[in-house]
């Protein structure tokens, strides 16, 4: 039953892609794992090669991701996102926007297998960019190849041009690009994941408190350090959750991981808050009320 399920949600994660006009995307991933190589038509020699094989005795592979190319980094490189499940309610994840956080770029990933594998609740559309700013990864480097924090990039009312904030807003390919395609996307909320030395925490920007809450109870029931951190207490100009978050007024969850902690360190409990998140997005429960105190 876990197996159908899970087939049928890739199924439908894939249908998704389809209706995005991602079609290339779509037919090289099936080519991935041969399913649209074999041209070997209905007779029955294929269906005896196949009962032939030995019987898998490992953990299955998951099933490959739908990868789109949303645009293209500073030194070329693909900017890729993918789209699991078919709900209409919309979270867009995003990873790597900070090269040096080695943390969040690992679990990118691991959300990509999970989700393919049919993570994603009924009812829910989840977008993921593992990594935003890849040059950055490779250099290990917290900002892009020429040296603009891309955490600084977005058009806010307070954007500061120039030293690492850029010579305007989205002067980069890596912030336009990802903008773009979250206006295209239309998320109720954005998971923003980085790696922090005072980590694990999740801080909310904008109506995002349900958000924050849910995900730091479940994520806390597995590691009790993680708790909910209100505004960092410094202005952010040009950042992402300054954009999306208190210029757009859509929900953003910037989520901190331990710096000095690996991607599989953190699994188990992003694994359980970012399960808790969609599950509070399916069930209507993200925005905060008007008024409400927080
Ligand atoms: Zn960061």
């Amino acid at each position: 039953m876990t197996g159908n399920r899970a087939s049928i949600l890739a199924a439908a994660a894939i249908g998704a892609v389809v209706g995005a006009a991602a079609a290339t995307a779509m037919v090289l991933a099936l080519g991935a794992d041969g399913g649209a190589a074999d041209t070997s038509g209905p007779g029955t020699t294929a269906a005896i090669t196949a009962a032939a094989q030995p019987p898998s005795t490992t953990v299955p592979e998951p099933p490959a991701v739908a990868w789109e190319v949303i645009g293209r980094s500073g030194q070329g490189r693909d900017l890729r996102a993918a789209t699991f499940g078919t709900g209409e309610v919309r979270v867009y994840v995003l990873s790597a926007i900070h090269g040096d956080e080695r943390a969040a770029v690992g679990t990118g990933p691991l959300l990509a297998d999970a989700w393919a594998a049919g993570a994603v609740p009924d009812g829910v559309a989840v977008r993921l960019v593992p990594e935003v700013n890849p040059d950055g990864v490779v250099a290990a480097t917290r900002a892009d190849a020429a040296g603009v924090d891309l955490n600084r990039n977005f058009p806010t009312p307070d954007f500061e041009p120039g030293g690492d904030h850029g010579g305007a807003p989205l002067s980069e390919p890596e912030a336009a690009a990802l903008a773009a395609d979250i206006e295209a996307f239309g998320p109720d909320v954005i998971v923003a994941l980085h790696a922090h030395w005072d980590g694990p925490f999740a801080e909310p920007d904008g109506p995002a408190d349900t958000y924050a809450a849910a995900f730091v109870e479940a994520a806390a029931a597995v590691d009790p350090a993680w708790e909910v951190r209100p505004e960092v207490g410094y202005p952010t100009p040009g950042s992402l959750g300054t954009y999306y978050g208190k210029t757009l007024g859509i929900p953003v969850l910037t989520v901190e991981l331990r710096r000095t902690g690996t991607a599989e360190d953190h699994w188990p409990a992003v694994r359980a808050g970012m399960a808790a998140l969609l599950a509070a997005a399916a069930g209507g429960e993200g925005v905060t009320p008007p008024g409400a105190p927080g």
